[in-house]
């Protein structure tokens, strides 16, 4: 305590924001491992290692060989969803990676992450912030969630590929598998038991500031934000911006939708976003939140 002038007013309802923040914690503990944010740096680590990821190059797709063989030896099953992005350059092979994990309904909960880099000519661009955080997370999510045994809803880890446009972000250059993915459920009808979609994007940023987005839906951010303030990480500001991402394709097609970005990194798109700029503590503070807050969510969708 800094203040000498706290009163018993002030310590009370300071002690019962301590109380709910254990409570939370030791809810997300209680029935799951964990996240482990070594863990998740090394997946970011890995994937940084490979070089630039644009979607159609050989890079590419190690890095989804390194998503596949990360899920397989955790005994989660993946699913390929291969399909032709129509890109300005031409088409671009792209290929999604749906790793599930079963739970009591068929209904699902979608994790989502890209995993290409935007395509350079002139800079060697690694993105770790932009592309390999997420993804990094989101393997880490997917060790917590398989070791949950309580899962009310089937639980989706959505690796897309094609997020960034391969010129310039205007009209279908983006999007590319969030696109495809939403289309197809379209079609197949399995965007009926999609019950919530949550995506991370650019959560690295060892400054981290996560902003309140706008086309997101409003009770999925005020869980979320809820929660990061109850865990004591104000990197969750309350300050909303508008982003267009991978949620937008969900978003369009009518289901509950959350974009959890940190847009306000300076190495955005530049040769510096790499190791350096990113740290495994910003990877941890996402990763608690999130746990912390899926209880709520599902209790949430429960009800519905
Ligand atoms: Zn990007």
């Amino acid at each position: 305590m800094t203040t000498s002038r706290s009163t018993s007013a002030r310590n009370t309802a300071l002690a019962g924001l301590l109380l709910a923040a254990a409570t939370v914690v030791v809810a997300a503990q209680s029935s799951t491992p964990g996240f482990d944010s070594s863990k998740a740096w090394e997946h970011l680590r890995q994937q940084v290692a490979i070089g630039p990821r644009p979607s159609g190059t050989p890079a590419n797709v190690k890095n989804r060989d390194y998503i596949k063989a990360q899920l397989a030896a955790l005994g989660i099953k993946t699913v390929e969803q291969p399909f032709e992005g129509a890109t300005p350059l031409g088409p671009v092979k792209m290929v999604n990676v749906i790793g599930t994990i079963a739970g009591k309904s068929p209904d699902r909960i979608v994790l989502a992450s890209h995993f290409d880099t935007k395509l350079f000519r002139n800079v060697r661009f690694v993105g770790a912030s932009d592309g390999a955080s997420s993804t990094a997370a989101l393997l880490e999510m997917a060790r917590v969630m398989k070791a949950r045994k309580d899962l009310p809803f089937t639980y989706e880890l959505l690796f897309l590929d094609g997020e960034e446009a391969v010129i310039e972000w205007q009209g279908t250059d983006n999007t590319y598998g969030s696109r495809y993915y939403a289309d197809n459920a379209r079609k197949t009808g399995s965007l009926k038991s999609l019950k919530a979609f949550i995506l991370l994007d650019m959560i690295g940023d060892r400054n981290l500031t996560i902003r309140r987005e706008s086309n997101s839906a409003r009770w999925l951010t005020d869980i979320v934000w809820a929660t990061a303030r109850k865990l004591g990480h104000r990197e969750f500001m309350d300050e909303e911006t508008t982003v267009e991402d991978d949620h937008i394709p969900f978003v369009k097609a009518g289901v509950p939708s959350l974009d959890i970005i940190d847009l306000d990194y300076p190495q955005w798109h530049t040769a510096q976003d790499t190791l350096d700029a990113v740290a495994a503590g910003s990877l941890q503070i996402v990763g608690d939140v999130l746990i912390a807050s899926l209880p709520q969510i599902e209790a949430r969708l429960l009800k519905q």
